[in-house]
């Protein structure tokens, strides 16, 4: 018998929030773009999507204001109950050797390299059983690109996971590692896909994604999985019957409008499968990378929220947004429940990628949740489905429960949205 995580004990808010009512917001704008930001602006709160000029107008011109009112109004409407979600988990990198070289990456190690490793079973098992002494829900298990590891030791691993820890979801395999996979094996990347799930895999985390832009990937990650061998490893994904997630990693060699163009590439295949869960961003950590040279200068907190802020906007067919707090730290992880964030993401009792980079923000469980409740919202665990897990649910305030299992949450997807129009305002997804 396996239990839930025990929620810690910080008091609930007193009088939670309520969405905001948009016509009493202020409307002050000014300079030249102003007619044309007010027009934008509307279309976002008639419930309308925005094009990818009017996403990059908002992009360059908008104030920060703006956009945080328009992210929280979109949170709002798809998420009307004052709740943010987390999930117990950790993180678990079965090994850290690659092949793939990426500039921006301070987590691997080349073959022969002396800190280069592949984790013996044993510890394997005892991560997890660290994990579920928490009640955790999740493991995010993830790689590098090693060049003899094949599907039949990613498929044994997980089976033996899945056999020994039912209870924990195998969120696992980013789209590269699985394309990886299937080159190494010259074999269709749905074949591998099948394999891994039949072994156990439960959902595909979405890591990898960097900037989906071909210019920018031969500048940061040239030899990893390309802009559409990415999309349509989690199309095959979400058609075997998983769902995965989608991030975006900025703040580096990257346009304006180069953000945008990844953006209407995700909300794209969302609008085709439906399959995405979540959307996450975060500011590329650039100490100790390989290629620092490239990244002279950091993302700063004011473009972090601002692109925090429109990704909310502009993917009206994702559901969850996710804030950073692990990259930005706990302070600005609680403003951005204020810029679109519906959802903390993991625990992570573990993080050695970004880590690596010099940037370590994990914080315990009730320092999480005094972040929400001095937002004036309420903390509630979830699994990888969004589903609610937690004791403390309460239906008639928190709404339903969600998907609980991944056949539910295969079955709770999103009907895609139309080719022009997001959901309209009275429609609400709980
Ligand atoms: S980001 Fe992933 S694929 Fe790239 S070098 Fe690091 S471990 Fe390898």
């Amino acid at each position: 018998m396996h239990h839930p995580a025990e929620p810690p004990t910080v008091p609930e808010p007193a009088a939670a929030l309520v969405a905001p009512d948009p016509r009493r917001e202020s409307r002050a704008h000014s300079g030249p773009h102003a007619a044309a930001i007010e027009r934008a602006a509307a279309r976002v709160e008639e419930g309308l999507r925005l094009t990818p000029e009017e996403g990059l107008l908002l992009h360059d011109h908008a104030d920060l204001g703006t956009l945080g009112r328009l992210a929280d109004l979109v949170r709002w409407r798809l998420h009307p109950r004052p709740v943010v979600t987390y999930v117990v988990d950790r993180n678990l990198n079965p090994t850290n050797v690659c092949v793939t070289d990426c500039g921006f990456c301070a987590f691997y190690r080349r073959p022969k390299h002396e800190e280069a490793y592949v984790l013996p079973r044993e510890t394997i098992h005892a991560k997890m059983d660290e994990l579920r002494a928490l009640g955790g829900r999740q493991v995010l298990m993830q790689g590098g690109h090693h060049p003899y590891l094949k599907s039949a030791w990613w498929c044994e691993l997980l089976a033996d996971l899945a056999a020994r820890y039912p209870e924990i979801n195998l969120h696992a395999l980013s789209a590269p590692e699985i394309d990886h996979l299937a080159r190494l094996e010259k074999r269709p990347v749905e074949d591998v896909i099948a394999d891994l799930a039949a072994a156990g895999l439960g959902s595909v985390p979405g890591a990898g994604a960097e900037m989906l832009v071909e210019r920018v990937r031969r500048i940061i990650a040239p030899k990893k999985t390309s802009t559409d061998r990415w999309l349509d490893v989690h199309r095959k994904v979400h058609a075997a019957g998983l769902r995965s997630s989608a991030t975006m990693m900025f703040g580096h060699v990257e346009t304006g409008a180069e953000r945008i163009e990844h953006l209407e590439r995700l909300r794209a295949l969302q609008d085709e499968t439906g399959g995405f869960t979540a959307f996450a961003c975060w500011t590329l950590q650039p100490d100790g990378v390989p290629e620092q040279h490239l990244y002279p200068e950091r993302a700063t907190p004011g473009t972090y929220l601002r692109v925090q802020a429109l990704s909310r906007i502009y993917l009206d067919n994702f559901e969850n947004v996710q804030t950073s707090y692990v990259t930005q730290g706990l302070k600005m992880a609680q403003i951005t429940l204020r810029f679109g964030c519906n959802d903390f993401g993991g625990t992570m009792m573990e993080e050695n990628v970004v880590s690596a980079a010099g940037c370590f923000h994990l914080s315990p469980l009730a320092a999480i949740e005094q972040q929400i409740v001095r937002a004036g919202l309420v903390p509630r665990q979830r699994n990888s489905w969004y589903g609610i897990v937690d004791a403390r649910h309460d239906e008639a305030r928190d709404g339903p429960r969600g998907p609980l299992s991944r056949a539910e949450g295969a079955t709770h997807r999103a009907a895609p949205a139309h080719a022009t129009h997001a959901t309209p305002r009275a429609e609400v997804r709980a």
